[in-house]
């Protein structure tokens, strides 16, 4: 049977085509895609540990050209809620963070036209002198496209700098559907997929550490997740030796809620437990060379994250202090540092607190 020889196939990490990797999404039923991601997941990350970790999203501000028909957090220049945030904000964010026990920000925002690579530079490095033992997990390739077309440089002049100013990794945010097809009706204003996927092979070149995400459920086909997953794979193969490269693969499903792609194009999520489950699946099987499958259970919540763990995901993220993207989009789950374990205990794993490099603390 075709998939029986594709699943020693995965089995023996020999990579999976696009159609090959179609017919397991679209053939295969989900118990055996489970029982394989699972199989997989032991080979990359042995025993019967899942990872988790503390960290608070700030965003820096919610002033974004780019207004992506999905994105129901940025406002226009002069919108009465419209930000930058103040280094007295990030000061008392920060703090709480440290006294929660964590030592990482997830900075992100718009793509705010007033702000250049001048401004995150300065506030890297006003973060880091104010706290020196901070973790910037900061933009992502969107933003780096921006700023190397805003100052006239190249990907790797602008990585480089905030790196010399404070950046320790790099999200991987913005990446949504690696399909140009959806990106021009989703995020037109957006870095295309060759530009998301150039910013990482540059990034992967200078070692800084990244992630990489998908954000489906909206217009895209199960072909286009396919071919997403195949183009972060070969990318990873790319990396140089001995460089961080991809560490994890976090799949998130689009929120509707409030949305233009829901109010204008009538497009509702998609989403629903068993189709993330074969994608969390499919992923770890496809995806040969990343370590770390991520379960976003801010968005699918705690029974889809238990089962993630089942399904080839070895680690259910951050209790993420702070969200505004995801949560502005009709997303409520919100998990405490207990909530977070007890919730990998009940699924029969051992939690480990981790940090953004998935080391464990
Ligand atoms: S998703 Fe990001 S880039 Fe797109 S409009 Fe929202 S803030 Fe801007």
């Amino acid at each position: 049977m075709l998939t029986e020889k594709l699943y020693k196939k995965a089995l023996d990490f020999v990579p999976l085509n696009k159609d090959e990797g179609l017919a397991l999404f679209t053939q295969a039923p989900i118990e055996e895609l489970m029982f394989l991601a699972d199989r997989i997941r032991l080979l990359h990350v042995p025993g019967n540990s899942a990872g988790w970790m503390i960290d608070r999203n700030v965003n820096i501000t919610n002033i974004c050209f780019s207004q992506c028909s999905f994105c129901n957090f940025c406002r226009k220049k002069g919108a009465t809620d419209a930000y930058i945030t103040t280094t007295e904000e990030y000061k008392r964010k920060i703090d709480e963070l440290f006294d929660l026990g964590g030592d990482q920000l997830l900075l992100q925002g718009g793509m705010n036209p007033d702000l250049g690579l001048d401004f995150y530079k300065d506030l890297f490095r006003t973060l880091k002198s104010l706290y020196p033992t901070l973790k910037l997990h900061a933009l992502g390739p969107p933003e780096i496209v921006y700023l190397a077309s805003k100052e006239r440089t190249t990907y790797h002049d602008v990585l480089s700098q905030l790196i010399n100013a404070g950046l320790d990794s790099l999200p991987g945010a913005g990446a949504e559907i690696l399909s140009d097809r959806v990106r021009k009706i989703v995020s037109p204003a957006k870095a295309t997929a060759d530009e998301w996927i150039e910013v990482m092979r540059v990034a992967h070149r200078l070692n800084l550490p990244t992630s990489a995400t998908m954000m489906y459920g909206h217009i895209e086909t199960i072909e286009e997740r396919v071919e997403h997953l195949i183009r972060l794979r070969d990318l990873q193969d790319e990396k140089p030796d001995g460089s961080y490269g991809f560490i994890t693969f976090i799949p998130w499903p689009f929120q509707d809620e409030g949305t233009v792609l829901r109010s204008r194009d009538n497009i509702r999520s998609s989403y629903n437990g068993p189709d993330y489950i074969r994608i969390i699946a499919i992923s770890r099987i496809i995806l040969n060379n990343i370590k770390n499958i991520q379960a976003s259970v801010l968005t699918v919540g705690k029974d889809i994250g238990m089962l993630s763990l089942h399904a080839g995901a070895n680690d259910l993220g951050s209790i993420m202090i702070e969200e505004n993207v995801v949560s502005a989009a009709g997303s409520s789950n919100r998990f405490s540092a207990g909530e977070l374990q007890s919730m990998i205990k009940e699924a029969g794993f051992i939690p480990v607190r981790r940090n953004q490099k998935y080391e464990p603390l």
